[in-house]
Formats: C-alpha cells, sequence, structure tokens
C-alpha cells in the first residue's frame, strides 16, 4: 500500500497502472470504522485497485460546524486500510487553491434543500465540488458511497448523470452496531448514556417501516409513531421524514410500489446524528 499526499503524486501513482487495471474509489474523511471498510470491501470486489481518500473538506462544513474538531485519526486509519486490500490512500494537505476556490459545483434547490439542506446550507455544493475533484483527480471506474448518507448518494448519482462523468457509482448498505445505530465518525461524540438512547434513531426507523408493513399507509400516522419512540429517549428530531427515495419530495400517501425511504436526523448531546431506511423491500422489512 502507498499513501499520496498531493494530486501529481496519486495522478503518477495510477497513470501507468489504469491502462491495464479497472480503480475502484472510495472518498473518505477517515476515522475509519466497519462501515467504511464494507465499502473498501465492496471496492476490492470490483477492481483490481483500490483508491480509498482520506480528507475532511473545509467545503462542506459550515461556519458552526465541527470541521476542527472532526476526529483525525490517519495512523489507526492506514493500518485498517493495509489490512482491507486498499493499494493507495489519498491524503492530502488541502485541496483547494491558495486564495479559495472560484468555481464551485450548485446542486438543485430540489435535492440541496429537502432533509438535510435546510439545516447545513452549502453542505451539499460542497460535497459535490470535492467529489467531482477528487474524481478528476482519481479518474476511477467505480467510486463507492453509503447509504447512510442517502441524500449524498441521491445527488452524486445525478451530479455523475447530469454531468456525463465517467464512472460507476456504487451504493453500499448502512453499517450497523448490533443495537441498530448506524456506525458513523461522529458517534465518538457521544457520552455513554447518549449512546444508548441514540439506539433510538434505527429503532424509530424500524417502528416506521414495521407500520407500514402492517398495513397503515398515512405518513404522518407512521411519523407519530416513529416520534414517539423517540420521545421515550427523550429525543426531538431535527427532521423525521417519509420522502421518494429519488426525488426526495415528502410522501403523504404511501403504497407497495412507492420507492418511500424514511429519513431522520437528531442531535444527540454534541453529535449531529442521521440515519434512514427503505419501507419497500421485504428484506429490509424482515431484517
Ligand atoms: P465519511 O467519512 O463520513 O465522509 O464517509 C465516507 C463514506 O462512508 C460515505 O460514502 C459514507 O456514506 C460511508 N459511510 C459512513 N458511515 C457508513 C455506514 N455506517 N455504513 C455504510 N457506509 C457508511
Amino acid at each position: 500500500m502507498r499513501v499520496a499526499h498531493n494530486p501529481t503524486e496519486i495522478q503518477q501513482s495510477l497513470g501507468t497502472l489504469r491502462k491495464q487495471k479497472s480503480i475502484a474509489f472510495v472518498p473518505t474523511m477517515g476515522n475509519l470504522h466497519d462501515g467504511h471498510l464494507k465499502l473498501i470491501a465492496k471496492a476490492r470486489e470490483l477492481a483490481d485497485i483500490v483508491v480509498t481518500s482520506i480528507y475532511v473538506n473545509p467545503l462542506q462544513f459550515g461556519p458552526e460546524e465541527d470541521f476542527d474538531t472532526y476526529p483525525r485519526t490517519f495512523e489507526e486509519d492506514a493500518k485498517k486500510c493495509q489490512a482491507s486490500g486498499v493499494d493507495f490512500i489519498f491524503h492530502p494537505d488541502n485541496l483547494y487553491t491558495q486564495d479559495g476556490p472560484k468555481v464551485t459545483l450548485c446542486v438543485d434547490t430540489s435535492l440541496s434543500v429537502p432533509l438535510c439542506g435546510s439545516k447545513r446550507p452549502g453542505h451539499f455544493n460542497g460535497v459535490a465540488t470535492v467529489v467531482n475533484l477528487l474524481f478528476n483527480i482519481v479518474q476511477p471506474d467505480f467510486a463507492l458511497f453509503g447509504e447512510k448518507d442517502w441524500q449524498q448518494l441521491v445527488i452524486i448519482r445525478r451530479m455523475v448523470q447530469d454531468l456525463h462523468m465517467p464512472v460507476t457509482i456504487v451504493g453500499v448498505p448502512t453499517q450497523r452496531e448490533s443495537d441498530g445505530l448506524a456506525m458513523s465518525s461522529r458517534n465518538r461524540y457521544l457520552t455513554p448514556d447518549e449512546r444508548l438512547r441514540a439506539a433510538s434513531l434505527s429503532r424509530c426507523l424500524h417502528t416506521i417501516r414495521q407500520g407500514f408493513h402492517d398495513g397503515e399507509s398515512d405518513s404522518k400516522l407512521l411519523l407519530e409513531r416513529g416520534r414517539n419512540v423517540l420521545a421515550g429517549a427523550d429525543i426531538e428530531p431535527e427532521y423525521l421524514e417519509i420522502c421518494d427515495e429519488e426525488t426526495l419530495e415528502p410522501l403523504p400517501r404511501l403504497s407497495r410500489s412507492m420507492r418511500a425511504r424514511a429519513f431522520v436526523a437528531a442531535r444527540i448531546g454534541k453529535a449531529r446524528l442521521i440515519d434512514n431506511m427503505p419501507l419497500y423491500t421485504m428484506e429490509a422489512i424482515n431484517s
């Protein structure tokens, strides 16, 4: 495994290899956990060469957010990458021009404002810009993203489609702790008590999914049941919604044929956590 610290280094390393071999790319902000490693394992299955980037992208953090305190654990991350069969880590200090980026991508408000967008203005423009930039540097055949950040996955898929980017986007299901909490680098901000309460986020989504499976089609009533689960853990959600998983538009009434997905975000102590679950598949309902 090699570590490249700037765009030239990674481009030189991949330059001749890419002629004969396929490349799968896993962009991350580091502090790797089993969710990230699942993406890396899938990348390993798909391509000859696996590249992981570790870069805490300033452009996607708001002024009040945790850019400065975001966990940076490169040594441990590198060991995990090595053990998981990563070929190259791309670990740049900074990806932007000295005076800051003057040209960035702008995501349509229909996708950037719902759900996380309203509380994180500019976040998805920052994500789209850095992913575009990383794609230009790495030029992968495949790029893997977690379903945990569903809105991000939808936006990246749309970016690749709309801008005709020559890369295949692969979504990977959410990796969870044994009590259902979606793995996240931000879980480490939780105190032991908050950690226990945080499991109610996925319980809330399960309750909604079970309610739908049992025949309830009124989203308002399903969401009320979900809210009750959260209230039991003293959690007031930032949002709790059932939306079409592609357009992200709220769905007031549900049917089996809809691609409906429940989404939740909440602040618990210092952590802002998100989760989502599909409502439509039997497989998902039984898991
Ligand atoms: P991050 O380092 O948080 O930017 O995440 C890097 C990638 O890992 C993104 O595509 C995330 O969606 C994905 N990811 C983060 N947590 C999980 C998880 N629990 N399960 C699956 N993928 C995840």
